[in-house]
């Protein structure tokens, strides 16, 4: 060997003894192939085995397997974000003549994935009243190959009966997907209820520090496994091992995160209720909340996300209130160490049911701050209200 072939060939060293509690991040574009038989048979590998860099890597795998254990689905599929999680599952299950449901307060991306996508490519989209619970089923039709579901919803928070959803659909033979950022599983295990295919943006809690965007799929079904990962070796979608080794490290301290957010959203939930500048709040932990039954019923705590909605005739004070705001930072995509506020119009976005109130939501993400600091912040953003 000459010193330029040295340049690129890396000596082995060994594994042995070392024992660290990282998981290494593994990089690849390239696998290699120890003989030219398992070369040629590359293609009877199945999506468990290594064959490119882009369908998986011993790093991606590992937070792979550590969701699908947190879930108790079959395979889990890692994404670039968490539009994309949901885009490849419908794109995967609806073909040209098929029709997918999707509720009201869907992520609003979804809405415009089905209005400026599929749509000019032949699948129809009916938008369903979140609260609708078994009686989805007037709605499925033969077309129908997939329900989609969100719980709680995208700032207007309403618990979805998803149980209720699920038994309808499996009983009419049609796949049910839910979007459970908001909850992980730590709070929500949607295979558990009777789901075939959860999605979360990984970008929200699991990554936890506002620096990454990835998106996560768990099937109950390892065929459904295939089909996904077929559609996306076809479209060329994989993710950075790199940005997987930050999520596995989200991953580590999500729990004490969610639980400790979980709680002061909570106590600030039921603080600014009585609040007299605040018409409602929304948060699945109240009965203000609508779905508040089956939160209590089927989830096992609360997230750091809640809305709630101005008394009417205040919404003009909307720019002065934010700029009083000193630790609460102004911005979406929530999940992250930060405080987050971000207001949002609703009416506009509602098609099966009206939004109820004159103005609309402002959304809360609770952070890592202290809670004290944090509540100084609100009372003097809500002073400007006139509260
Ligand atoms: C943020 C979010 C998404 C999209 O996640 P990205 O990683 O930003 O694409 C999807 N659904 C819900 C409920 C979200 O909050």
């Amino acid at each position: 060997m000459r010193d330029q072939t040295r340049c690129v060939q890396h000596p082995p060293a060994t594994l042995d003894g070392f024992a660290s509690l990282a998981v290494p991040t593994y990089r690849a574009s390239t696998i290699v192939y120890p003989d030219g038989q398992s070369f040629l048979t590359r293609n009877s590998r199945g999506f468990d085995d290594y064959t490119y860099g882009m369908h998986g890597t011993p790093t991606t795998r590992v937070l792979e397997a550590q969701l699908t254990a947190l879930h108790g689905g079959a395979r889990t599929i890692l994404v670039p974000s968490g539009q994309a999680a949901i885009s490849l599952v419908m794109l995967t299950l609806l073909q040209p003549g098929d029709h997918v449901l999707i509720p009201d307060h869907a992520y609003g991306p979804v809405r415009s994935l089905c209005r400026n996508y599929l749509a000019p490519r032949g699948v129809e989209h009916t938008i369903y009243d979140p609260m609708i619970g078994g009686g989805i089923d007037a709605l499925i039709r033969p077309q129908t190959r997939l329900i989609w579901v969100e719980s709680p919803g995208s700032g207007t928070m309403e618990v979805q009966d998803v149980p209720a959803i699920a038994a309808a659909a499996k009983a009419r033979g049609v796949p049910v997907g839910c979007d459970n950022t908001w909850a992980t599983p730590l709070l929500f295990k949607p295979l558990a209820h009777g789901v075939d295919v959860a999605v979360e943006a990984l970008t929200k809690y699991v990554g936890g520090h506002s620096d990454l965007l990835m998106g996560s799929i768990t099937v109950a079904d390892v065929a459904l496994r295939d089909r996904i990962k077929l559609v996306m070796r076809d479209l060329g979608i994989g993710v950075s091992p790199d940005e997987a080794s930050l999520a596995l490290r989200g991953l580590e301290t999500m729990a004490v995160r969610l639980a400790h957010m979980g709680r002061v959203s909570e106590e600030f939930a039921r603080r600014l209720a009585g609040h007299p500048a605040v018409e409602t709040v929304l948060h699945p932990a109240l009965p203000s909340c609508p779905g508040h039954e089956f939160w209590k019923r089927d989830f096992a705590g609360s997230a750091s996300v809640f809305s709630i909605v101005l008394k009417p005739g205040l919404e003009g004070r909307m720019e002065a209130a934010l700029s009083a705001l000193k630790v609460f930072a102004i911005g979406a995509s929530w999940g992250g160490t930060r405080s987050l506020i971000a207001p949002a119009d609703v009416k506009v976005d509602r098609v099966a049911v009206p939004w109820p109130y004159e103005s609309g939501l402002i959304r809360i993400n609770i952070g890592l701050e202290d809670p004290e600091d944090l509540w100084a912040d609100l009372e003097a953003m809500l002073a400007v209200f006139g509260g």
